[in-house]
């Protein structure tokens, strides 16, 4: 049986944000047994782009200086460390510092890395199922404990992202390439996910749900704020909980339903034990696409609804060229000054989507998924 706690944190109010970080960590199973003076703690947030936790994208800095504080006052050294979505050269820094976290987890007295520009190194995963090595920030395997902080979305490829998927931002810049590359599928990339979640095995897990993300992330509605934080030692419980608040059965979603499988944490919901605002809900929020057995059979047996394709919409692309920092496959190009993406190399990972800072991507799908869904 795994513990999750829901706490309500309705602002990003710092005093609030102590507060309401402190009683989940507490409700979730405490630190205390897992911090020893002069330890070091990786704490993982998502800084996914350059877009502040308000925004809903990425975790806000008054989340990850909460438990920085935590962790100064038990005497233990405190690292922010993450690499961003967007690949080009000192991404991962812009983002440090446009977010604030980099200015706000270092006047609390932590240290903090952009894992573009960190150590690294190079690690068999024991049990790998497609990722069998990796080159991970050194951070990531060698801190005495490490604690995934992720944002409450969804995504376009996993459904929904959480303190699992959270720790693919360990491999740096061009290595999340190569997971792509081999996780073509859902199934599959849920395999990498779950391979480099055995790797790095976060002990504890707390997620920023006081905004976040759902639907394709296109439109104003798109941004919720659903007011809470969650805290747990099984971060794939966590997942779980939070997908349930969304009216999601975990089981649906393949990181989960396969971490579960494997051992690595409970994702099921009759093994977990919410404690705190138990009746707590999240209103509005949508997926980006169906994920029940029934839709699952029904994509297999009509053609019409498996097209799921990126299309950059040419009067929102202003020709940043972030999306070609992002895409795995090369598959963009800009032959009028916008972007265009060839579907014949494309592998649908949607990190175009999710990266472009105008929301200029958007899923087009087949004429059945278009009536069932809408959108073109
Ligand atoms: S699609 Fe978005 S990220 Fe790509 S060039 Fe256009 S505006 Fe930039
Ligand atoms: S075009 Fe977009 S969805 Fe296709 S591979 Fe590139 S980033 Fe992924």
């Amino acid at each position: 049986m795994s513990t999750v706690a829901v706490v309500k944190c309705a602002s990003y109010d710092e005093e609030e944000v102590d507060a309401a970080v402190a009683e989940a960590v507490e409700l979730g199973g405490g630190l205390e047994s897992l911090l020893a003076r002069g330890s070091t703690v990786l704490l993982k947030p998502n800084l996914l782009e350059v877009r502040d936790g308000e925004s809903g994208a990425t975790t806000d800095r008054r989340v990850v200086g909460a438990l920085v504080k935590m962790i100064r006052a038990r005497g233990a050294c405190a690292l922010v460390g993450d690499s961003p979505g967007l690949r080009h050269r000192g991404a991962g820094d812009t983002v440090l510092d446009v977010t604030g976290m980099r200015a706000h987890c270092e006047e609390l007295g932590a240290a903090v890395e952009s894992f573009e520009s960190a150590r690294l190194t190079d690690t068999s995963i024991a049990g790998g199922i497609v990722l069998k090595r990796a080159v991970v920030a050194a951070a990531a395997v060698e801190s005495d404990l490490v604690i995934s902080i992720p944002k409450l979305k969804t995504h376009s490829l996993t459904v929904m992202t959480g303190a699992v998927k959270n720790l693919y931002g360990v491999l740096p810049g061009g290595q999340k390439t190569l997971g792509h590359v081999l996780g073509r599928t859902h199934a599959e990339f849920a395999d990498v996910l779950c391979d480099l979640y055995s790797l790095v095995r976060p002990r504890f897990a707390v997620m920023d749900a006081v905004t976040g993300m759902s639907g394709t992330w296109r439109t104003q509605k798109d941004r919720i704020r659903p007011g809470l934080i969650l805290a747990s030692a099984d971060a794939v419980a966590l997942d779980a909980v939070a997908c349930e608040l969304a009216g999601l059965s975990p089981m649906d979603v393949p990181t989960l339903r396969q971490a579960h499988e494997r051992g690595l944490g409970v994702a099921d919901p009759a093994l977990i034990e919410v404690v705190g605002e138990t009746s707590a809900r999240i209103e509005d929020f949508t997926l980006p696409y169906r994920t029940s057995i029934a839709w699952r059979l029904l994509r297999l047996f009509a053609p019409a609804l498996q097209k799921e394709d990126p299309r950059v919409v040419p009067e929102l692309c202003d020709g940043c060229r972030a999306c070609e920092d992002a895409c795995p496959a090369h598959a963009i190009g800009y032959p009028d000054g916008r972007a265009q993406i060839d579907l014949e190399g494309c592998i649908r990972c949607f990190c175009c989507l999710e990266l472009c800072p105008r929301r200029a991507v958007e899923i087009e799908r087949g004429w059945l998924g278009k009536r069932l869904f809408g959108g073109r």
